[in-house]
């Protein structure tokens, strides 16, 4: 199990939020939930893998378990048996667990209460609260009224005994499938459409990967959600604001079946982030139709997609406690959730060098065969992550732009007749270059200064720029995957749009020969770098010794404005 479980701290000191406003009243005394330890639930529907905004709604439910002591609960939503896969829930365990987030021995699937709601159902029936009901899909549309004209079904009002009947004989696989449902006897007239004798059972002669084929009736989501969390004695059931229509429903079924809880649910804002697209079902579009390499795709915004690509568990924790939890719907920059990971990044990534567009430097005056060591800092934020060797000689790789033979205005770097800094070893002062007969540059030329050892100028001497580079004597290839936003567009969705047809064509740019300094080759994935000057990679999940794949997680300029 992940680390991080071992420092959940900073979840319990997760950020105040209304929720935990609303909490603090329930357990105070005279509350609603004096005395109780407070419980919450994450109920992922297992048809997908988890994505940021999961992550947001895992933080909060989590989160605030942890605020208050108490506990969270993990159950699998699978009353519609059409779509689940257990490829899916093991996926979910993995990426709450490398989240941060723990259920202990509190995994539940939705479908374990499937007895105790189809008891449910009779008891509402023989309370005279239920109903079957024989209007077709289309019919119930039409009856369905509006603000002015309540609802109408001809079949309210049949007997209880007749109702119990075509129920049981509904479980049984009597009726035709799409016949009969079984309607909540609420209120016709209800403002609230949730309200107007919704269904609460459909009949759905379907294999379900658990049950099998014990059952061809299906709850409804809204009559099995309260149910799931009573038997769970669930304190506090937070979902998101879609539901907040639904909440008189929830409360129906809670105040009028018999249940060993009394959950209250209170709902909030949905995250969504610019750039990209968020539900699994466009996802799941995205990796069907080839437009990705999978779910793990480091351009997806799925949590295994997020990890491919560097992104760290406290990364993602600080980004949902600073969106915050609001009531109101709200999009995010995705340069904000950038912002997060440069943020731990920046405390936590070993710097290297490598160099993505190699040119060679060959250092005229330094001796041939000669070759010196230099010590530098792995990381200057964390002296505990110590010093390591470099290797210098006669020649090295630097980047093909840190070089013009014609300098543009303003530019530092390498030119005929200036000076630069080589990152930790000396000054040199470009020469010149060798081209091919095609003219394309093939070497670069300079002269180094033996008295600025380590990048100093002992003469005080200004030197503007600083380029890294890699000694061409002692390194390891490497591919690097940089990306771009999966859409080209801010709002992939905006007005209708099918997001297809805004995929970014350059989403993602493979650089194969780049050159990186050899101590790369010493880690795992997905250990994590800064490069100097291009931003922070990370080893992909698919690297070897033989073949290193780095992917940049995040270049270095922030483009957050506070
Ligand atoms: P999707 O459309 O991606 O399938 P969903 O809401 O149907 O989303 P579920 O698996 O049912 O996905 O979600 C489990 C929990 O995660 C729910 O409580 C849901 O409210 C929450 N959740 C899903 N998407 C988001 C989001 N973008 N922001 C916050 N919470 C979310
Ligand atoms: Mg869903």
């Amino acid at each position: 199990m992940a680390d991080e479980l071992k420092t959940p701290v900073e979840n319990a000191e997760m950020s105040s939020n209304f929720i935990h406003t609303f909490i603090e009243k329930d357990i105070a005394e005279g509350g609603d939930y004096c005395g109780k330890k407070v419980h919450t639930r994450f109920p992922p529907e297992p048809n997908g893998y988890l994505h940021i905004g999961h992550a947001k709604a895992i933080c909060v439910d989590f989160g605030t378990a942890l605020k208050f002591g108490g506990v969270c609960n993990l159950r699998m939503d699978d009353t519609n048996p059409t779509k689940e896969d257990v490829e899916y829930v093991d996926a979910i365990k993995e990426d709450i667990h490398w989240l941060g987030f723990d259920w202990e021995d509190r995994f539940y699937y939705a479908s374990d209460y499937f007895d105790k709601m189809y008891e449910c159902a009779v008891e509402l029936i023989k309370k005279g609260l239920a109903y079957v009901c024989e209007l077709t899909p289309d019919q119930m549309r039409e009856y369905r009224g509006d603000l002015s004209t309540p609802a109408k079904s001809p079949y309210r009002d049949r007997p209880i005994e007749e109702s119990l009947r075509l129920f049981e004989q509904m479980k049984n696989g009597e009726i035709e499938d799409g016949k009969m449902t079984l309607r909540a006897k609420i209120d016709l007239a209800s403002g609230n459409f949730n309200m107007r004798d919704p269904v609460i059972y459909r009949m759905n002669r379907l294999h379900h990967h658990r049950t099998g084929d014990k059952w061809c009736i299906y709850p409804m989501y809204d009559f099995a959600h309260p149910i799931e969390d009573a038997m769970e004695g669930i304190t506090h059931s937070l979902c998101t604001l879609e539901f907040e229509a639904h909440r008189p429903l929830y409360d129906w079924v809670i105040d009028n079946c018999t249940l060993p809880a009394k959950p209250r649910q209170i709902e909030f804002a949905r995250l969504g982030i610019n750039h990209t697209v968020m539900s699994k079902r466009k996802l799941r579009a995205l990796v069907e139709g080839g437009y990705v390499s999978g779910w793990d795709d480091p351009r997806m915004p799925t949590l295994c997609g997020l990890r491919r690509r560097g992104y760290t568990p406290r990364s993602i924790r600080i980004f949902c406690d600073r969106i915050g939890v609001s009531k109101v719907n709200s999009t995010v920059e995705y340069a904000f959730l950038e912002h997060c990971l440069r943020e731990d990044l920046n405390m936590t990534a070993r710097r290297v060098m490598v160099v993505l567009d190699p040119i060679k430097l060959v250092i005229t005056n330094y001796p041939e065969g000669q070759s010196e060591t230099f010590e530098v800092e792995n990381n200057p934020n964390n002296e505990a992550d110590g010093n390591r060797a470099i290797t210098f000689s006669r020649e090295c790789f630097i980047e093909r732009g840190d070089f013009m033979e014609e300098p543009i205005k303003k530019y530092q770097r390498l030119y005929p007749g200036n000076e630069v800094r080589l990152k930790s070893a000396y000054i040199v002062k470009c020469t010149g270059c060798k081209k091919d007969d095609d003219g394309n540059i093939t070497e670069v030329y300079a002269e180094y200064d033996p008295e600025t050892r380590g990048g100093n100028t002992p003469d005080g001497r200004k030197v503007r720029g600083t380029i890294h580079w890699v000694d061409a004597q002692n390194y390891v290839p490497v591919t690097v995957n940089l990306y771009d936003n999966l859409f080209s567009v801010a709002e992939p969705e905006a007005n209708g749009a099918d997001f297809l047809d805004s995929l970014n064509p350059d989403s993602l740019s493979v650089q194969s020969g780049c050159i990186a300094e050899k101590s790369i080759a010493e880690y795992d994935a997905p250990a994590h770098f800064q490069l100097m000057r291009t931003g922070y990679f990370c080893l992909d999940k698919d690297s070897t010794k033989e073949n290193i794949i780095l992917n940049r997680s995040v270049s270095l300029k922030d483009g957050f404005k506070k």
